[in-house]
């Protein structure tokens, strides 16, 4: 669970902005923080209530001390109500209840809060109370909407909020969190927090086994162009070809190649940032040794080149074979 200040300095801009709308007391009747699973979505949402409840605010930052700060902490504030899914999702009655409670009496002074977590596994019945409940807003009442999808909130609703996008956690973050919580080898961590910053689905890829072998086969390609045209161009039919058949799987391939060379690219700049293919590192070194960073450079356009001719829908064994193709030149004319 993040303490409050280590989500105010993970979350500077909607910390600042949250923190002007209580500052200036333009709170608007509903927020909808938008983040993937790790961005501190919960952590920020508490944050903000504490703001808004606070006895003594200072700088657009709850004390964290008063009686407030504390009743929220300890989740027992009574003007602060937590609605999460019941069973698969938000059903009506949740929502009708939540209307009842903020309607009758018995509640303290001052404004009341309430947060939806997963706002969307609403159901459409749910959806529904809630958004005529927000067409009549009246007094004190503030509405926290988490998702870790706004699209998949009905739009009628997400036109009535402020919506609020935070950061995704750092990689460093997710990529230790991998592999102490998850399990997940050091090497495959690395290059799954390349192609996601969410924890959860990162944790699902390293675990996919096509994904492995899609790893193999990209490290496999770069080795093959290492030592010849000839090669890579039979690597391309025999192995990648039949590997990478949809638009989708060429395109994580290209990305896959992209880190590989951004990694080489990195070791031979003596960057201290952590590889995609850390248990690469020795051969990518001894490649570094080799190739120019205008060389390097040229192979990273020509396969950025290659990614745009994919969304043109260009023919994907001609696509892969002219990218062999360009990585190679310029080997020569050093
Ligand atoms: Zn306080």
């Amino acid at each position: 669970m993040d303490t409050d200040n280590s989500i105010i300095q993970r979350q500077p801009k909607a910390v600042s902005l949250l923190g002007g709308s209580a500052a200036s007391g333009r709170v608007a009747h509903a927020y909808l923080f938008e983040g993937v699973k790790g961005a501190g979505k919960e952590a920020i949402a508490r944050f903000f209530t504490q703001l808004l409840l606070c006895l003594s605010p200072m700088d657009g930052k709850p004390c964290g001390e008063c009686r407030n700060c504390r009743r929220i902490r300890e989740d027992n504030h009574p003007n602060v109500t937590q609605i999460r899914p019941d069973g698969q999702d938000i059903k009506k009655g949740q929502i009708s209840d939540l209307i009842y409670k903020l309607n009758k009496t018995g509640l303290e002074e001052g404004r009341k809060i309430y947060i939806l977590h997963q706002a969307d596994r609403m159901n459409i019945a749910a959806a529904n109370t809630l958004l005529k409940f927000l067409e009549e807003p009246e007094g004190e009442v503030t509405a926290i909407l988490l998702t870790d999808r706004a699209s998949a909130i009905l739009p009628t609703i997400r036109s009535r909020c402020q919506e609020i996008h935070l950061q995704p956690p750092p990689r460093e973050a997710v990529l230790e969190q991998l592999v102490t919580e998850g399990g997940v080898t050091r090497s495959m961590a690395s290059t799954v927090t390349m192609v996601t910053a969410d924890p959860e689905e990162a944790l699902a890829l390293s675990e996919d086994e096509q994904f492995g072998q899609a790893r193999k086969t990209v490290i496999k390609l770069v080795e093959a162009s290492d030592k010849s045209i000839q090669e890579a161009l039979l690597f391309i039919q025999t192995d990648w070809g039949p590997l990478f058949k949809e638009k989708e799987e060429t395109e994580l391939g290209l990305d896959l190649l992209l880190f590989a060379y951004r990694d080489i690219s990195a070791v031979k700049a003596g960057l201290s940032t952590p590889l995609a293919y850390p248990d690469n590192k020795s051969r990518w070194e001894e490649m570094a040794l080799r190739l120019t960073f205008g060389r390097l450079a040229s192979i990273l356009e020509a396969i950025l080149k290659a990614k745009r001719n994919l969304q043109s829908n260009m023919n994907r064994t001609l696509l892969m074979e002219q990218l062999v193709l360009n990585m190679q030149e310029g080997q020569h004319a050093l």
